[in-house]
């Protein structure tokens, strides 16, 4: 059945990935396995319902009523207590069971594919990015302790932040950001002590979000270590110790936030909280580990380790939002009517809602590459190499685009779009935040290059756009103008590179976030005439087809007279097998006159 938005009322009730044929298209091509496939009907549709049924009407609510620092308790003792709507509660419990906090292995019992966990972040994010926020943080603190935490910590946390019931099960944070360093994390002074095998910490922490989890992995200076990011370590910090008694944490306030209200992000206070050194092996004779485990210069490496996951999370919280954002519009523009008409009916309208809908599918084909790389890729050093430069990628310009598209979607319901009661102005004040948490656009497309000096990144980028052009290649004419716009973008890639190498430093870094769009958008176009020529010949639907060639005509190409006469006629022709997910014969598609495409 193909989604009919005239016949939704609302988005909010709707079966989320029932209405997304893409999302299983997206699968269908990650997952060639019969097994894994299966396993990712059975996850994804169970996350399709209760997103779009349970998770996104509270969350509509809990936007509503955010947390609350209750700081005093009725004897005037300083507990710091955060007070939620019940709803957020729900939703997480909810969320917790579904394995969403890094337990979906134990419920499913096996190992779940990458695609299959973007996948169900992909859809929550469609409902409330501030919930993947707390819980996606949970998984990454789990993955740190489970690799780094000492013997003495480490089953005992890792079973709380992996539990499948949200009774037992404990949630986690992340604490980089002081008020000096923020994207120079180097600059931060937050102290730590060394007290035995254990550790102490003394600082401030500027920007804490899901502050009343229950480890934190925290950033911190030991004593003695050198100035700068190679003299930070990495700590795991319980916020209680094993009596129930606070761990030396004052929250001194929340943040007012413009969006992602949900999740509480506090300043907090270190006063000697106990910490566990990310990375170090305690001798058995209970003396304290050798120094060097905290003043390695690799201390950073392990936080980044979780930064870098995050990256990718946020890339999918920013195709969540825009995904959601066509949903809506499309949705209104079924059923709002102007001039006699459904508002859906005028070209530019039209075009708003199929530009919307290439974008994301761009912006997906890049993050499932992500999620892929390291399955799918001819060898595992190259998959891990894409992997490196593509996340970094994925969020600068997923979160980029998912912002003006959450804005274009919001003009689509009109003056309603700006009401509070209708739902795109949630979802733009979320979405401006994640072209910053996690790292700016800025300081994603400085990592860029850093993925590009220390390992030669971009040569993963440039092989991976040569294999999508060659297995776009048996589809002929009718990706014809698609691929050679990709192959013209490759060549002046290749270009960029050379004058990013050899350029001084200024003029380098005048022009990386030029150059981190260019790369990403010519990957993008790549995979998805990858995806037409898959979908081509499975099916023989050129939709996918259109979409590559109406991505690259408007990404790549630089069309005369800004396209103005430009007389493709796809957003008018195909209007509706675009939007609603059906089938365009590829002779029809030939037939659409056009100079782009
Ligand atoms: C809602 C929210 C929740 C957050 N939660 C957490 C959390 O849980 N834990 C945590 O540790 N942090 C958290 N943060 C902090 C977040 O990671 C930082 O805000 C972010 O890294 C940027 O740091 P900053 O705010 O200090 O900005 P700055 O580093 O001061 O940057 C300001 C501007 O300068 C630019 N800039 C800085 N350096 C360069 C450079 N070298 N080249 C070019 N441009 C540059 C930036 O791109 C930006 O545009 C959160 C932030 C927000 C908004």
């Amino acid at each position: 059945m193909l989604p009919d938005y005239a016949e939704y009322g609302q988005a909010i009730g709707l079966d989320w990935y029932a209405v997304d044929p893409n999302l299983r298209f997206l699968l269908d091509k990650t997952l060639p396995e019969e097994e894994d496939r299966l396993l990712a009907e059975e996850v994804v549709s169970e996350y399709g319902a209760l997103v779009g049924s349970r998770i996104a009407p509270r969350a509509e609510v809990t936007d509503r009523h955010g947390p609350v620092l209750d700081r005093y308790d009725a004897w005037g003792g300083d507990v710091g207590r955060v007070v939620h709507h019940p709803g957020w509660l729900e939703n997480k419990a909810d969320l917790v069971r579904a394995g969403f906090a890094g337990g979906l292995e134990a419920k499913v019992g096996r190992p779940v594919p990458a695609v299959v966990t973007a996948a169900t972040a992909y859809l929550v994010s469609q409902a409330e990015t501030a919930a993947y926020c707390a819980l996606g943080m949970t998984s990454g603190a789990a993955d740190i302790v489970e690799r780094y935490a000492p013997d003495q910590v480490r089953d005992g946390l890792l079973a709380r932040l992996t539990s499948l019931d949200p009774e037992h099960s404990f949630e986690g944070g992340m604490f980089l950001t002081e008020r000096q360093g923020g994207s120079d994390v180097g600059a931060n002074t937050t102290r730590a002590m060394q007290d035995g095998s254990e550790w102490r910490l003394f600082g401030e922490k500027h920007f804490c979000s899901n502050v009343d989890a229950d480890v934190f992995i925290v950033l911190a200076r030991p004593d003695g270590a050198p100035a700068g990011s190679r003299g930070l370590a990495t700590f795991i910090v319980p916020r209680h110790l094993d009596d129930a008694s606070p761990n030396g944490f004052t929250v001194k306030r929340l943040k007012p936030k413009l969006g992602t209200v949900g999740v509480p992000t506090a300043e907090v206070s270190l006063e000697g909280s106990l910490a566990f050194l990310a990375g170090s092996v305690p001798p058995s004779d209970g003396t304290a580990p050798p120094l060097d485990a905290a003043r390695d210069g690799k201390g950073i490496n392990r936080m980044m380790e979780m930064v870098n996951a995050s990256r990718f999370g946020v890339a999918l919280m920013s195709l969540g939002i825009h995904r959601r954002s066509f949903l809506e519009a499309a949705i209104y523009a079924a059923h709002r009517e102007q001039f006699g008409k459904r508002i859906d009916a005028y070209p530019l309208v039209r075009e708003t809602l199929v530009d919307l809908l290439v974008d994301l599918e761009a912006g997906l084909a890049l993050s499932f590459e992500c999620a892929a790389a390291t399955r799918s890729a001819p060898s595992a050093d190259e998959g891990a190499l894409l992997r490196r430069i593509a996340i970094p990628l994925a969020k600068i310009r997923s979160c980029r685009i998912g912002l003006e598209s959450t804005i274009q979607a919001l003009e689509v319901l009109g003056g309603n779009g700006y009401m509070n009661d209708w739902p795109l102005a949630r979802q733009l004040r979320d979405a401006q935040c994640h072209t910053i948490w996690e790292g700016t656009e800025n300081i994603c497309a400085i990592d860029v290059r850093r993925a590009m000096r220390s390992s030669g990144a971009e040569q993963a980028v440039l092989a991976r756009v040569d294999r999508a052009l060659e297995a776009a290649a048996p589809a002929g004419r009718l990706l014809e103008s698609a691929s050679s716009a990709v192959r013209a973008a490759r060549e002046q890639l290749v270009e960029a590179i050379a004058y990013i190498q050899s350029v001084p430093e200024d003029l380098a870094l005048l022009q990386l976030r030029r150059f981190s769009y260019l790369m990403a958008d010519t990957l993008e176009g790549a995979l998805l005439c990858e995806e037409a020529a898959f979908e081509l010949d499975r099916s023989g639907n050129a939709r996918k087809a259109a979409i590559a060639r109406r991505f690259t005509a408007r990404r790549l190409d630089s069309r005369p007279l800004r396209g103005i006469t430009d007389p493709d006629r796809t957003v008018l022709d195909h209007f509706e097998p675009i939007v609603r997910y059906g089938e365009i014969e590829p002779s029809a598609l030939l037939s659409t006159a056009g100079r782009s495409v």
